[in-house]
């Protein structure tokens, strides 16, 4: 059994809370600068070289990348080979939350009572926790700052399970047209589809986290990506919903087995921001 100490973890996730509210993924900054190139449209180009320039001086100034600070949202793989001393791992992430959030001077995003609106918890916790068990001594943490202005625009459809690939396509082009520049795109799409009604959101939620360049190991499921963006790219929404080719910089869809009468699609929305990153303790 390894033990990895309450303090350790709290250190990681504070830095990294940090570091991904003001730093852009160097894979989203090389995304925007190929659609930068793509793009013809003046205002799309416009749009897109402030997007670039906002990240540069987020990152030089230490200004937060958004004033939508974002829920964080941690997958927590705990190997069977872990012990964690001193607290419990949602207690520790919930403090590092805290704590990054006073040190960073982020915006208090979350409001304890939904339907009050009040009181704002005033440190953006709770985190929204994910845990599964995997094999092994490390602990693997998968955190995001979602804003809020994407996630509205998500959605989940039990679609008829003879629904084609053409009217899965349709399902979320519709999703995405009907989001136009609320969801600050360009975007990029996580979609779960198969599974449940519950694992199809998690998993779109958990494709977020695929790194932009990355391909889908199944050829069929790659090519239903690409079709997908393609078909999104279509719509002309444009980023900020200003117009132009690019309205979607990547789709990364996760399947799971489903019932022979089901299946689910959901479509997850990731803004512009895309703030996230990976631990591994
Ligand atoms: S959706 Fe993203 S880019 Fe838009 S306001 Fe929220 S965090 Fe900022």
């Amino acid at each position: 059994m390894r033990i990895i100490p309450a303090a350790e973890i709290h250190t990681a996730v504070t830095e990294a809370i940090g570091n991904i509210a003001y730093g852009i993924d160097p894979l989203l900054k090389s995304a925007l600068e190929r659609a930068l190139a793509a793009e013809t449209s003046a205002t799309a180009r416009d749009v897109l070289s402030t997007l670039l320039e906002n990240a540069a001086v987020s990152g030089r100034a230490r200004i937060p990348y958004c004033q939508d600070t974002g829920t964080v949202v941690v997958f927590a793989g705990i190997g069977n080979e872990v012990l964690i001393s001193g607290a419990l791992l949602d207690e520790i992430i919930n403090s590092a939350v805290s704590d990054a959030w006073k040190v960073n001077y982020l915006r208090p995003s979350i409001v304890c009572c939904p339907l009050s609106r009040t009181p704002n918890s005033g440190d953006n916790t709770p985190a929204v926790i994910h845990h599964r068990i995997t094999a092994g001594d490390k602990l693997h943490l998968s955190i995001a700052l979602k804003g809020g202005g994407a996630e509205n625009m998500s959605a989940i459809k039990m679609l008829s399970p003879t629904a084609s690939e053409d009217e899965i396509i349709g399902y979320v082009t519709e999703i995405v047209t009907k989001a136009g520049g609320k969801a600050c795109p360009p975007v990029i799409l996580g979609i779960g589809i198969g599974g449940n009604f519950e694992t199809a959101a998690m998993n779109a939620k958990h494709a977020l986290f695929v790194p932009l360049d990355s391909r889908h190991p199944d050829d069929r499921i790659a090519r239903l990506e690409q079709r997908i963006l393609q078909a999104v790219n279509a719509t002309g929404i444009g980023p900020q919903g200003m117009g132009g080719k690019t309205t979607a910089l990547a789709v990364h869809v996760i399947t799971a087995p489903c019932h022979i009468a089901s299946l689910p699609v959901a479509i997850n929305l990731q803004c512009h921001a895309h703030r996230h990153c990976e631990i591994i303790l």
